[in-house]
């Protein structure tokens, strides 16, 4: 027993390590890099604490260098979901009673591993399999996931402390109850961290999950399990499936005791697994949470005042870092032609300077998109400009997939501020510039508003702070993270709780408690210690 009311205090981010030539992180993360290349792994699918190898399989590979497998996994079959839904089911009897402070230690003991033993295999991992440079794993991949585990922790005190008053006569209490049944976890391709948290976050609340990973990001989500199970996490609190997802999310949706769904990808996916909700409506015991961080078509703004230096060096990184593959990542520029001939001899530049190749070279600042359909798409909308007469391709424009998947930092410059590329999501690493006059700022503010369906990042670039503020204020719901004088990818769990709203998701701030809140169905408990003993009021006759 223990009666001790626990705090667990604001946790301190993780360092960011600087891996320079010849530090022990780095030896280290080469060795491990080496090693999983030549792994020739074999990934089952992992459900109440089992492993299944179904047979039906695919490769493991590395999108620059896409010839190359280093192992395979196994797809889930409707057999195995059937087991899936019954683990998670069972293990939830035992996880949602266990004391709240043993299912922190266990998340809080993942962080640690991910910070020490494990820090390599998860950055090699996430870098062969998800094609990101050292520094790019580093602080997602690593930084980010301890960041989500420490900080859930931090925020489900913040939840539990949350009482009511008492008053006359009688006691309240909250308790914050997991939601009835299972959560259904459906994590994206581009970052490790976002899978950790899709199922940790409804996990410290006391649910357990079934968790679909990205077939592209298979190798880094499958030592993310091994890495939670290690840390003591009881059989079936979390159920590995990678597989087809129309055939997962068909099946597991149409579970009566479907719960939730804890979502990033595509908009498409979410509203398509939306849709399926909607069908199975009658079906569920409870209204089923949903909750998905979709796309983004994320903009900098750049007033007048703005120093051209900053504005340049934070649109290459807003746009090009990790291949422009963040849902976050600056795709559409609005420049005053004031500022326009200096911004454009710095961007041009610096974008000759970007390196491009394999993440085993740490030099190479830009590497490969994550598979064939990602550069078909992505080059898809460079021809489609390069054709146009409303268009011109002011850098880049190459792509070559013979070896990897390569797609060169491409800066569009178009005459239509409702280009198809200032409108809709490339997730690529492609940056469209639309020049306004000066003198038409009002009107360039609106139309960066109502230019695209998403509202997830955006950036203002002033030294002006009262136009800066103006701006932020005008453009309130085009972006759920605004940034002034900052590019717009790059928030900390913590620091900028992170979710937009419009076609973005629903904006449940992951890294924040706006999002644990999101898997507890909370409780309300009364109890009178003087009941009534007569059903009339004294102001009533007696007489
Ligand atoms: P995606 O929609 O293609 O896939 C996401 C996941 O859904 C994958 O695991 C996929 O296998 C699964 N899936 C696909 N069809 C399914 C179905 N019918 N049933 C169940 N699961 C299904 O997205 P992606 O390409 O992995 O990720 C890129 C997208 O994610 C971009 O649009 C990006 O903007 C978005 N994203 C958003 C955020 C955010 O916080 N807003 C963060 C990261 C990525």
């Amino acid at each position: 027993m223990n009666n001790a009311i626990f705090n667990f205090n604001t946790p301190q981010n993780e360092p960011i390590l600087g891996y320079l030539k010849d530090s022990k992180e780095r030896k280290s993360l080469f060795e491990e890099l080496n090693r999983l290349q030549k792994s020739n792994i074999e990934i089952p699918c992992i459900i109440g604490g089992k492993e299944y190898f179904t047979g039906d399989t695919s490769e493991v590979t590395l999108p620059h260098d896409h010839k190359k497998s280093i192992g395979k996994f196994h797809k889930v079959t409707e057999r195995e979901l059937d087991i899936a839904i019954k683990s998670a089911l069972e293990a939830k009897k035992i996880w949602s009673e266990l004391s709240w402070t043993v299912r922190a230690s266990i998340l809080l003991k993942a962080a640690e591993l991910i910070s020490t033993k494990y820090r390599s295999l998860v950055n090699a991992a996430t870098m062969l399999g998800q094609s990101k440079n050292i520094y790019q794993s580093e602080i997602e991949a690593v930084c980010e996931t301890i960041d989500f585990l420490k900080y859930n922790a931090f925020f489900a005190t913040k939840i539990y402390e949350t009482q009511p008053k008492s008053s006359f006569n009688q006691l309240n209490k909250m308790e914050f109850r997991p939601l009835e049944g299972f959560v259904f976890s459906v994590s994206p391709f581009n970052f490790t961290a976002i899978a950790a948290n899709l199922n940790m976050a409804p996990v410290m609340m006391g649910n357990t999950t079934i968790w679909k990973p990205a077939s592209t990001a298979i190798l880094s989500n499958y030592y993310l399990m091994k890495i939670f199970m290690e840390a003591g996490m009881p059989a079936g609190v979390i159920n590995f499936v990678p597989g087809k997802g129309s055939l997962i999310g068909e099946k597991v949706l149409n579970d009566p005791l479907m719960a939730g769904v804890h979502f990033t990808g595509s908009n498409d996916t979410f509203n398509h697994l939306w849709r399926q909700v909607g069908q199975n409506l009658t079906k569920y015991r409870s209204y089923p949470r949903l909750v998905g961080e979709t796309g983004g078509k994320d903009f900098i703004f750049v007033h007048p005042s703005a120093d051209p230096q900053e504005v340049a060096a934070n649109a290459v990184k807003g746009a090009f870092e990790y291949q422009g593959q963040k849902c976050s990542a600056a795709s559409r520029m609005y420049i005053p032609s004031s500022l326009w001939p200096e911004i454009k001899k710095i961007l041009l530049d610096m974008c000759n300077d970007i390196k491009m190749g394999d993440v085993m070279d740490p030099d190479n600042y830009v590497n490969a998109v994550i598979d064939e359909s990602a550069f078909d798409n992505i080059t898809g909308y460079i021809e489609y400009a390069r054709s146009s007469g409303d268009a011109e391709i002011i850098f880049g424009g190459n792509a070559d997939k013979s070896e990897g998947y390569f797609v060169e930092p491409t800066i569009i410059e178009t005459t239509d501020p409702y280009f198809k590329t200032m409108q809709e999501e490339i997730f690529g690493p492609v940056l469209t510039i639309w020049v306004y006059q000066d003198g038409d700022i009002d009107k360039a503010v609106e139309i960066c508003d109502n230019t695209s369906p998403y509202g997830l990042t955006g950036a203002v670039f002033s030294k002006d702070r009262i136009a800066a503020s103006k701006i932020c204020e005008k453009l309130k719901y085009s972006a759920g993270n605004f940034y002034i004088n900052d590019k717009p990818t790059g928030s900390i769990v913590g620091l900028q709780p992170f979710g937009g709203s419009r076609a973005s998701g629903t904006n449940d701030k992951a890294g924040a408690e706006f999002n644990l809140f999101r898997w507890v169905s909370p409780r309300s408990i009364k109890e009178t210690f003087q009941p009534a003993t007569d059903f009339r009021y004294d102001y009533m006759s007696k007489g």
